[in-house]
Protein backbone atom coordinates (compact mmCIF):
# COMPACT_ATOMS: atom_id res chain seq x y z
CA UNK A 1 0.00 0.00 0.00
CA UNK A 2 1.32 3.38 -1.12
CA UNK A 3 -1.37 5.93 -0.11
CA UNK A 4 -4.31 6.00 1.95
CA UNK A 5 -6.18 8.68 3.44
CA UNK A 6 -9.10 10.20 4.99
CA UNK A 7 -11.14 8.86 1.82
CA UNK A 8 -10.98 5.67 2.79
CA UNK A 9 -12.11 6.35 6.36
CA UNK A 10 -15.08 8.14 5.49
CA UNK A 11 -16.02 5.19 3.21
CA UNK A 12 -15.31 2.97 5.73
CA UNK A 13 -17.47 4.80 8.31
CA UNK A 14 -20.43 5.28 5.59
CA UNK A 15 -20.81 1.47 5.77
CA UNK A 16 -20.80 1.53 9.27
CA UNK A 17 -23.40 3.63 9.66
CA UNK A 18 -25.14 2.26 6.59
CA UNK A 19 -25.21 -1.17 9.19
CA UNK A 20 -24.81 -3.66 6.62
CA UNK A 21 -21.39 -4.99 6.31
CA UNK A 22 -22.30 -8.11 4.91
CA UNK A 23 -21.77 -7.77 1.11
CA UNK A 24 -25.31 -9.01 0.19
CA UNK A 25 -27.38 -6.33 0.91
CA UNK A 26 -29.80 -4.19 -0.31
CA UNK A 27 -28.05 -0.56 1.05
CA UNK A 28 -24.23 0.85 -0.37
CA UNK A 29 -23.23 -2.44 -2.29
CA UNK A 30 -19.35 -1.50 -1.93
CA UNK A 31 -18.33 -4.97 -2.94
CA UNK A 32 -20.82 -5.44 -5.70
CA UNK A 33 -19.93 -1.41 -7.10
CA UNK A 34 -16.09 -2.36 -6.75
CA UNK A 35 -16.39 -5.82 -8.92
CA UNK A 36 -18.02 -3.57 -11.40
CA UNK A 37 -15.31 -1.40 -11.72
CA UNK A 38 -12.46 -3.82 -10.98
CA UNK A 39 -13.59 -5.53 -13.85
CA UNK A 40 -13.95 -2.56 -16.01
CA UNK A 41 -10.47 -1.50 -15.37
CA UNK A 42 -8.90 -4.51 -15.76
CA UNK A 43 -10.83 -5.11 -19.19
CA UNK A 44 -12.62 -8.19 -18.67
CA UNK A 45 -16.00 -9.17 -18.50
CA UNK A 46 -16.54 -10.65 -14.78
CA UNK A 47 -14.89 -9.78 -11.51
CA UNK A 48 -14.99 -11.25 -8.13
CA UNK A 49 -13.31 -9.58 -4.83
CA UNK A 50 -12.17 -12.24 -2.57
CA UNK A 51 -10.39 -12.33 0.47
CA UNK A 52 -6.64 -12.60 -1.25
CA UNK A 53 -4.81 -13.00 -3.65
CA UNK A 54 -4.44 -16.81 -2.56
CA UNK A 55 -7.90 -17.29 -2.54
CA UNK A 56 -8.24 -15.86 -6.27
CA UNK A 57 -5.36 -17.89 -7.41
CA UNK A 58 -7.62 -20.55 -5.54
CA UNK A 59 -11.04 -19.36 -7.06
CA UNK A 60 -9.08 -19.38 -10.71
CA UNK A 61 -7.92 -23.17 -10.63
CA UNK A 62 -11.47 -25.20 -9.31
CA UNK A 63 -12.95 -22.22 -11.91
CA UNK A 64 -10.70 -23.53 -14.84
CA UNK A 65 -11.26 -27.05 -13.48
CA UNK A 66 -7.98 -27.67 -12.49
CA UNK A 67 -7.47 -30.63 -9.87
CA UNK A 68 -6.07 -33.96 -9.47
CA UNK A 69 -4.34 -35.78 -12.19
CA UNK A 70 -3.24 -31.80 -13.82
CA UNK A 71 0.42 -30.65 -13.34
CA UNK A 72 0.19 -26.81 -13.14
CA UNK A 73 3.53 -24.92 -14.21
CA UNK A 74 4.83 -21.70 -11.59
CA UNK A 75 7.77 -20.32 -11.45
CA UNK A 76 10.63 -20.96 -9.12
CA UNK A 77 10.49 -17.30 -7.81
CA UNK A 78 7.22 -16.17 -6.77
CA UNK A 79 5.22 -16.26 -2.99
CA UNK A 80 4.54 -19.44 -1.96
CA UNK A 81 0.92 -18.73 -2.07
CA UNK A 82 1.17 -19.22 -6.36
CA UNK A 83 2.56 -23.01 -5.82
CA UNK A 84 0.23 -23.88 -2.59
CA UNK A 85 -3.07 -22.66 -4.69
CA UNK A 86 -2.26 -25.37 -6.73
CA UNK A 87 -2.00 -28.01 -4.09
CA UNK A 88 -5.20 -26.41 -2.22
CA UNK A 89 -7.09 -26.86 -6.22
CA UNK A 90 -5.86 -31.20 -5.85
CA UNK A 91 -3.40 -30.50 -8.44
CA UNK A 92 0.54 -30.51 -8.67
CA UNK A 93 2.87 -27.77 -8.92
CA UNK A 94 5.51 -28.31 -11.40
CA UNK A 95 8.54 -25.61 -10.60
CA UNK A 96 9.78 -24.08 -13.46
CA UNK A 97 12.69 -21.66 -14.30
CA UNK A 98 12.56 -18.02 -14.35
CA UNK A 99 14.79 -16.23 -17.46
CA UNK A 100 16.51 -12.43 -17.35
CA UNK A 101 13.51 -10.88 -17.26
CA UNK A 102 13.21 -12.31 -13.33
CA UNK A 103 9.69 -13.91 -14.25
CA UNK A 104 8.68 -17.61 -15.53
CA UNK A 105 11.09 -18.73 -18.65
CA UNK A 106 8.95 -19.89 -21.75
CA UNK A 107 12.02 -22.16 -22.95
CA UNK A 108 11.82 -24.20 -19.77
CA UNK A 109 8.22 -24.02 -19.45
CA UNK A 110 8.08 -25.59 -22.94
CA UNK A 111 10.23 -28.21 -21.35
CA UNK A 112 8.02 -29.26 -18.29
CA UNK A 113 4.84 -29.25 -20.81
CA UNK A 114 3.99 -33.33 -21.03
CA UNK A 115 0.76 -35.06 -21.16
CA UNK A 116 -0.25 -33.97 -17.31
CA UNK A 117 0.14 -30.24 -17.82
CA UNK A 118 -3.27 -28.49 -17.49
CA UNK A 119 -2.23 -24.68 -16.66
CA UNK A 120 0.67 -22.32 -16.32
CA UNK A 121 0.39 -19.72 -13.88
CA UNK A 122 3.16 -16.80 -15.19
CA UNK A 123 3.70 -14.45 -12.35
CA UNK A 124 4.36 -10.81 -12.97
CA UNK A 125 6.33 -10.51 -9.86
CA UNK A 126 7.33 -7.25 -8.61
CA UNK A 127 5.14 -5.50 -11.43
CA UNK A 128 7.40 -6.91 -13.92
CA UNK A 129 4.56 -7.99 -16.46
CA UNK A 130 6.28 -12.05 -17.69
CA UNK A 131 6.42 -12.84 -21.34
CA UNK A 132 2.81 -13.04 -22.10
CA UNK A 133 3.42 -13.50 -25.75
CA UNK A 134 5.45 -16.78 -25.44
CA UNK A 135 3.13 -17.57 -22.83
CA UNK A 136 -0.03 -18.07 -24.68
CA UNK A 137 1.90 -19.18 -28.10
CA UNK A 138 2.88 -21.92 -25.99
CA UNK A 139 -1.04 -22.15 -23.85
CA UNK A 140 -2.42 -22.44 -27.73
CA UNK A 141 0.44 -24.73 -28.95
CA UNK A 142 -0.41 -27.45 -25.77
CA UNK A 143 -3.98 -26.77 -25.34
CA UNK A 144 -3.61 -25.35 -21.35
CA UNK A 145 -5.26 -22.57 -19.52
CA UNK A 146 -3.36 -19.48 -17.81
CA UNK A 147 -3.62 -18.18 -14.78
CA UNK A 148 -1.89 -14.67 -14.81
CA UNK A 149 -0.95 -14.33 -10.79
CA UNK A 150 -1.05 -10.62 -10.76
CA UNK A 151 -1.21 -9.93 -7.10
CA UNK A 152 2.16 -7.80 -7.03
CA UNK A 153 0.91 -6.10 -10.17
CA UNK A 154 -2.45 -4.79 -9.78
CA UNK A 155 -3.25 -2.58 -13.02
CA UNK A 156 0.23 -3.11 -14.76
CA UNK A 157 0.26 -4.16 -18.37
CA UNK A 158 1.67 -5.99 -21.20
CA UNK A 159 1.33 -4.63 -25.03
CA UNK A 160 -1.50 -2.15 -23.68
CA UNK A 161 -3.61 -4.40 -22.01
CA UNK A 162 -4.29 -4.44 -18.22
CA UNK A 163 -1.86 -7.37 -16.51
CA UNK A 164 -4.56 -10.44 -15.31
CA UNK A 165 -6.57 -9.81 -18.87
CA UNK A 166 -4.38 -11.98 -20.96
CA UNK A 167 -4.87 -15.23 -19.45
CA UNK A 168 -7.87 -17.29 -19.01
CA UNK A 169 -8.35 -15.68 -15.66
CA UNK A 170 -6.33 -13.51 -13.25
CA UNK A 171 -5.52 -12.95 -9.54
CA UNK A 172 -5.11 -9.56 -7.61
CA UNK A 173 -4.09 -9.47 -4.07
CA UNK A 174 -4.94 -6.31 -2.23
CA UNK A 175 -3.14 -7.24 0.79
CA UNK A 176 -0.95 -4.38 2.56
CA UNK A 177 2.24 -5.09 0.69
CA UNK A 178 0.22 -5.01 -2.31
CA UNK A 179 0.27 -1.56 -4.73
CA UNK A 180 -3.12 -1.07 -3.43
CA UNK A 181 -4.71 -2.11 -0.21
CA UNK A 182 -7.32 -2.65 2.45
CA UNK A 183 -5.35 -4.89 4.67
CA UNK A 184 -6.59 -8.11 3.17
CA UNK A 185 -8.40 -8.57 0.03
CA UNK A 186 -8.04 -9.91 -4.09
CA UNK A 187 -9.71 -10.34 -6.82
CA UNK A 188 -9.96 -12.77 -9.56
CA UNK A 189 -11.62 -11.56 -13.12
CA UNK A 190 -12.24 -13.83 -16.45
CA UNK A 191 -13.97 -14.02 -19.60
CA UNK A 192 -15.48 -17.21 -19.11
CA UNK A 193 -19.15 -17.35 -17.95
CA UNK A 194 -18.87 -20.67 -17.03
CA UNK A 195 -15.40 -20.29 -15.16
CA UNK A 196 -16.91 -17.16 -13.30
CA UNK A 197 -20.02 -18.99 -12.70
CA UNK A 198 -17.67 -22.17 -11.05
CA UNK A 199 -15.40 -19.55 -8.87
CA UNK A 200 -18.60 -17.15 -7.89
CA UNK A 201 -19.77 -20.90 -6.19
CA UNK A 202 -16.73 -21.87 -4.90
CA UNK A 203 -15.69 -18.21 -3.35
CA UNK A 204 -18.96 -18.31 -1.24
CA UNK A 205 -20.22 -21.47 -0.12
CA UNK A 206 -23.69 -20.60 0.83
CA UNK A 207 -24.16 -19.75 -2.69
CA UNK A 208 -26.79 -22.02 -3.53
CA UNK A 209 -29.26 -20.48 -0.62
CA UNK A 210 -28.44 -16.53 -2.52
CA UNK A 211 -30.52 -14.78 -4.38
CA UNK A 212 -28.42 -14.92 -7.99
CA UNK A 213 -28.43 -18.83 -7.60
CA UNK A 214 -31.10 -18.61 -9.47
CA UNK A 215 -29.46 -17.01 -12.58
CA UNK A 216 -27.19 -19.55 -12.38
CA UNK A 217 -26.46 -21.99 -15.37
CA UNK A 218 -24.24 -24.09 -13.42
CA UNK A 219 -25.41 -26.29 -10.06
CA UNK A 220 -24.22 -25.36 -7.13
CA UNK A 221 -21.45 -27.69 -5.82
CA UNK A 222 -19.35 -27.16 -2.35
CA UNK A 223 -17.32 -24.01 -1.99
CA UNK A 224 -15.11 -22.43 0.73
CA UNK A 225 -15.53 -19.38 2.11
CA UNK A 226 -14.01 -15.90 0.63
CA UNK A 227 -16.09 -13.54 0.49
CA UNK A 228 -15.52 -9.92 1.82
CA UNK A 229 -16.89 -7.48 3.84
CA UNK A 230 -18.56 -3.84 2.89
CA UNK A 231 -15.79 -2.21 4.48
CA UNK A 232 -13.26 -3.89 2.80
CA UNK A 233 -15.05 -3.09 -0.36
CA UNK A 234 -15.56 0.33 0.14
CA UNK A 235 -12.30 0.83 0.90
CA UNK A 236 -11.49 -0.94 -1.87
CA UNK A 237 -13.20 1.95 -4.16
CA UNK A 238 -11.38 4.37 -2.94
CA UNK A 239 -7.98 2.84 -3.32
CA UNK A 240 -8.84 1.96 -6.91
CA UNK A 241 -9.49 6.03 -7.74
CA UNK A 242 -5.69 6.10 -6.96
CA UNK A 243 -4.60 3.30 -8.43
CA UNK A 244 -3.63 4.83 -11.67
CA UNK A 245 -2.11 7.70 -10.28
CA UNK A 246 0.70 5.42 -8.11
CA UNK A 247 1.13 3.92 -11.06
CA UNK A 248 2.01 6.94 -12.73
CA UNK A 249 4.52 8.33 -10.20
CA UNK A 250 6.08 5.02 -9.44
CA UNK A 251 6.74 4.58 -13.22
CA UNK A 252 8.24 8.64 -13.15
CA UNK A 253 10.37 7.24 -10.21
CA UNK A 254 11.79 4.36 -12.10
CA UNK A 255 12.11 6.41 -15.96
CA UNK A 256 14.00 9.24 -14.09
CA UNK A 257 16.24 6.78 -12.34
CA UNK A 258 16.95 5.05 -15.62
CA UNK A 259 17.79 7.37 -17.34
CA UNK A 260 19.91 9.25 -15.02
CA UNK A 261 21.74 6.19 -14.54
CA UNK A 262 21.80 4.94 -18.39
CA UNK A 263 25.52 6.07 -18.98
CA UNK A 264 27.06 4.39 -16.05
CA UNK A 265 28.77 1.34 -17.46
CA UNK A 266 29.11 -0.77 -14.46
CA UNK A 267 24.96 -0.84 -14.07
CA UNK A 268 23.07 -3.10 -16.45
CA UNK A 269 18.82 -3.29 -15.64
CA UNK A 270 17.24 -6.25 -15.31
CA UNK A 271 15.77 -6.95 -19.04
CA UNK A 272 12.01 -6.01 -18.97
CA UNK A 273 9.03 -7.85 -21.28
CA UNK A 274 7.45 -4.28 -21.11
CA UNK A 275 8.85 -1.52 -19.57
CA UNK A 276 5.79 0.73 -20.22
CA UNK A 277 3.55 -1.62 -18.86
CA UNK A 278 5.98 -2.46 -15.53
CA UNK A 279 4.11 -1.04 -12.50
CA UNK A 280 7.72 0.56 -11.35
CA UNK A 281 7.90 -0.32 -7.59
CA UNK A 282 11.16 -1.89 -8.25
CA UNK A 283 14.19 -1.11 -9.88
CA UNK A 284 16.32 -3.57 -10.52
CA UNK A 285 19.94 -4.67 -11.40
CA UNK A 286 21.55 -7.52 -12.74
CA UNK A 287 25.38 -7.65 -11.87
CA UNK A 288 28.08 -10.35 -13.32
CA UNK A 289 28.74 -11.92 -10.04
CA UNK A 290 26.80 -12.43 -6.32
CA UNK A 291 29.82 -10.70 -4.52
CA UNK A 292 29.36 -7.36 -6.73
CA UNK A 293 25.93 -7.63 -6.33
CA UNK A 294 26.28 -7.87 -2.56
CA UNK A 295 28.47 -4.54 -2.66
CA UNK A 296 26.37 -2.44 -4.67
CA UNK A 297 23.79 -3.14 -2.43
CA UNK A 298 25.23 -2.51 0.51
CA UNK A 299 26.37 0.54 -0.12
CA UNK A 300 26.41 4.02 1.59
CA UNK A 301 22.72 5.44 0.65
CA UNK A 302 21.71 2.38 -2.07
CA UNK A 303 19.45 0.53 0.22
CA UNK A 304 19.07 -2.52 -2.13
CA UNK A 305 18.42 -6.32 -1.29
CA UNK A 306 18.80 -9.09 -3.61
CA UNK A 307 15.94 -11.30 -4.43
CA UNK A 308 17.72 -14.83 -3.56
CA UNK A 309 17.34 -13.34 -0.18
CA UNK A 310 13.73 -12.50 0.32
CA UNK A 311 13.47 -16.17 1.89
CA UNK A 312 9.38 -16.76 0.82
CA UNK A 313 9.84 -16.26 -2.78
CA UNK A 314 12.09 -18.26 -3.54
CA UNK A 315 11.42 -22.05 -4.25
CA UNK A 316 13.48 -23.82 -2.26
CA UNK A 317 12.34 -22.25 0.92
CA UNK A 318 8.86 -23.51 0.23
CA UNK A 319 8.36 -26.28 2.99
CA UNK A 320 5.21 -27.37 2.55
CA UNK A 321 5.95 -28.31 -1.37
CA UNK A 322 9.37 -29.14 -0.95
CA UNK A 323 8.41 -31.71 2.32
CA UNK A 324 5.14 -32.32 -0.50
CA UNK A 325 2.90 -31.64 3.19
CA UNK A 326 0.12 -30.59 0.32
CA UNK A 327 -2.75 -31.46 3.10
CA UNK A 328 -3.85 -31.16 6.58
CA UNK A 329 -4.67 -35.16 6.27
CA UNK A 330 -2.63 -37.71 4.42
CA UNK A 331 -5.95 -38.25 2.27
CA UNK A 332 -6.57 -34.91 1.03
CA UNK A 333 -2.60 -34.32 0.46
CA UNK A 334 -1.98 -34.05 -3.71
CA UNK A 335 1.27 -35.68 -3.12
CA UNK A 336 -0.30 -39.07 -2.03
CA UNK A 337 -3.36 -39.23 -4.32
CA UNK A 338 -3.61 -41.81 -6.33
CA UNK A 339 -4.46 -39.61 -9.40
CA UNK A 340 -1.35 -37.57 -8.92
CA UNK A 341 0.65 -40.89 -8.91
CA UNK A 342 2.11 -40.76 -12.18
CA UNK A 343 2.60 -36.68 -11.82
CA UNK A 344 6.26 -35.05 -11.79
CA UNK A 345 6.87 -34.29 -8.28
CA UNK A 346 10.77 -34.32 -8.24
CA UNK A 347 11.58 -31.55 -6.00
CA UNK A 348 15.51 -30.89 -5.48
CA UNK A 349 17.05 -27.35 -4.06
CA UNK A 350 19.22 -27.72 -7.38
CA UNK A 351 16.46 -28.25 -10.10
CA UNK A 352 15.81 -24.57 -11.15
CA UNK A 353 19.85 -23.13 -11.33
CA UNK A 354 19.82 -20.36 -13.48
CA UNK A 355 16.76 -19.50 -11.12
CA UNK A 356 19.07 -19.23 -7.90
CA UNK A 357 22.02 -17.90 -9.85
CA UNK A 358 19.93 -14.87 -11.38
CA UNK A 359 17.90 -13.91 -8.08
CA UNK A 360 21.44 -13.54 -6.09
CA UNK A 361 23.27 -11.61 -8.75
CA UNK A 362 20.46 -9.22 -9.18
CA UNK A 363 19.96 -6.48 -6.78
CA UNK A 364 16.30 -4.57 -6.28
CA UNK A 365 15.69 -0.80 -4.60
CA UNK A 366 11.61 -0.61 -3.78
CA UNK A 367 10.72 2.79 -5.02
CA UNK A 368 7.53 4.80 -3.80
CA UNK A 369 5.24 7.03 -5.92
CA UNK A 370 5.71 9.87 -3.27
CA UNK A 371 9.59 10.29 -3.58
CA UNK A 372 10.65 13.54 -4.02
CA UNK A 373 13.48 15.41 -6.28
CA UNK A 374 15.62 15.45 -3.13
CA UNK A 375 15.33 11.50 -2.63
CA UNK A 376 14.83 10.97 -6.42
CA UNK A 377 18.30 12.69 -6.72
CA UNK A 378 19.91 11.11 -3.52
CA UNK A 379 19.18 7.21 -5.03
CA UNK A 380 20.90 8.32 -8.27
CA UNK A 381 24.22 9.83 -6.77
CA UNK A 382 24.36 6.53 -4.52
CA UNK A 383 24.11 4.43 -7.10
CA UNK A 384 26.50 6.08 -9.33
CA UNK A 385 29.02 6.39 -6.58
CA UNK A 386 28.45 2.69 -5.61
CA UNK A 387 28.77 1.69 -9.40
CA UNK A 388 32.38 3.56 -9.20
CA UNK A 389 33.73 1.34 -6.75
CA UNK A 390 32.47 -1.90 -8.19
C1 LIG B 1 0.82 -11.59 -2.18
C2 LIG B 1 0.91 -12.64 -3.21
C3 LIG B 1 0.00 -13.70 -3.29
C4 LIG B 1 -1.03 -13.96 -2.22
O1 LIG B 1 -1.82 -12.89 -1.87
P1 LIG B 1 -2.58 -12.89 -0.45
O2 LIG B 1 -3.49 -11.71 -0.61
O3 LIG B 1 -1.54 -12.69 0.60
O4 LIG B 1 -3.31 -14.16 -0.33
C5 LIG B 1 0.09 -14.59 -4.34
N1 LIG B 1 1.03 -14.47 -5.27
C6 LIG B 1 1.94 -13.47 -5.24
C7 LIG B 1 2.96 -13.37 -6.33
C8 LIG B 1 1.93 -12.54 -4.19
O5 LIG B 1 2.86 -11.59 -4.15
Amino acid sequence: MFRIGKEEAEAAARVMESKMLFRINDGLKEVEHFEEEWAETIGTKYSICVSGGTAALIAALVGLEIGPGDEVIVPGYTFMATATAVLAAGAIPVIAEIDDSLTLDPADVEKKINKNTKAIIPVHICGFPANMDKIMELARKYNLKVVEDACQADGGSYNGKRLGSIGDAGAFSFNHFKIISAGEGGAFVTDSRRVYERALVYHDGGSQFRPYANGLEIQPFMGAQYRISEILGAILRVQLQRLDGILTDLRKVKKTIMQALSDVKNLTFIRSNDIVGDCGTVLAFAFADEKTARTFAASQGVNGSLPIDSGKHVFTNWGPVMNKLGGHNNDVNPYLMEKNKELNMNYAKDMCPKTLDTLSRTVFISLDPDWNEEKINQVISSCREAAGRI
